[in-house]
């Protein structure tokens, strides 16, 4: 009963469009989500770069993503990975205390968020310190946030935050921002236009205050070592993701904590694929996750069948 082609784990945009490759060639597949389906992608407001749609909502996207794996066979198992083994012709994972078995194994489990490890950042967490504008957002109408980063994700926590609350300030290390060039212009053209965003440029932070919740956030100029206390409800950090791999250590081969993959998205574990943020690339976006995750699920059901005779 839990003997499938295809394990994919992790549910985001890389590991449904496995899903939808491997079944539409044939595989049965599970995926094995332990949280909700969407990943990074189903908490991201509004996606401007998924060609085909000039705006869509990342929840709508994912859910449509989910539909179309299920409607084609693809059986979601939401429940946490605790055990791989992935050595040998059949390769077991276990989750939630089940073991599921498999020929081939696709790891999308992506990546989650990274901490400042600041003073109070811990501390915080849910109470004034947050990793997601779009689900916490909401709480902080009419009050002033920070975000920290400047990548695509701190600005698009800027874009989304700045209409809803009073005032929003944008604390980044170094003066040029990483964000996409379009993302940064939507930023200045809202900061013209709101008057209710504020750039704290070179500042790094030093840590969070408040009494049971977010007061006050401490930070310094790099170049003339100058403090400055910020008045503060919320701190949205967004300095990047880790890849979600420690179950992995030891078990396919990881450079900097990424999963080491070929044109054909196969580790340097036969019948083990990778797909999505997990995996050594250039680019992290919905379209190399989804290229990855048909690669890797038309190859892992090829593999399935082959093994199988
Ligand atoms: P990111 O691109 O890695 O940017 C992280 C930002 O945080 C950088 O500006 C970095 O500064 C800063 N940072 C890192 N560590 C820091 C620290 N300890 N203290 C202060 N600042 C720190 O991460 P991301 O914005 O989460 O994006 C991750 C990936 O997802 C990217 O490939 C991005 O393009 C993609 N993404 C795409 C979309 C979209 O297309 N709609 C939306 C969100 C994310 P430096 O620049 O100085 O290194």
């Amino acid at each position: 009963m839990n003997e499938f082609d295809v394990i994919i784990i992790g549910g985001g945009p890389a590991g449904m469009t496995a899903g939808i490759y491997a079944s539409r060639a044939g595989a049965k597949v599970l995926m094995l989500e332990k949280a909700g389906v969407g990943g990074q992608v189903a908490l991201t407001s509004s996606i401007a770069n998924y060609p085909g749609f000039k705006h869509i909502d990342g929840f709508e996207l994912s859910q449509s993503m989910w539909e179309q794996a299920t409607e084609l066979g693809v059986t979601t198992v939401f429940s946490q990975v605790d055990k791989l083994e992935l050595d040998g012709e059949t390769k077991k994972v276990v989750a939630g205390g089940v073991t599921y078995s498999a020929p081939a194994v696709i790891l999308s489990m992506g990546a989650c968020s990274r901490g400042l490890g600041v003073t109070g950042e811990k501390e915080f967490i849910g109470r004034g310190v947050s990793y997601c504008a779009v689900c916490d957002g909401a709480f902080y109408r009419g009050k002033t946030v920070a975000v920290v980063g400047g990548g695509n994700t701190a600005l698009g926590d800027v874009l989304y935050l700045a209409p809803l609350v009073n005032k929003v300030i944008l604390v980044h290390r170094r003066e040029g921002f990483r964000a996409e060039q379009s993302v940064i212009d939507g930023v200045e053209k809202m900061k013209e236009s709101q008057g209710n965003i504020e750039y704290k440029l070179d500042s790094v932070v030093d840590g969070i205050e408040g009494n049971g919740k977010v007061e006050k956030l401490n930070i310094h100029n790099v170049n003339t070592n100058e403090t400055e206390t910020l008045d503060v409800d919320g701190v949205f950090i967004a300095v990047g993701r880790s890849p979600n791999t420690e179950l992995l250590d030891g078990i396919v081969e990881l450079d900097g904590g990424n999963i080491v993959a070929n044109d054909r998205m196969e580790t340097n574990v036969a019948g083990v694929f990778a797909a999505g943020d997990v995996v050594k690339k250039s680019l992290r976006q919905i379209a190399t996750a989804i290229s990855d995750g048909a690669i890797a699920g038309t190859n892992a059901a090829l593999y399935a069948k082959k093994l199988k005779g």
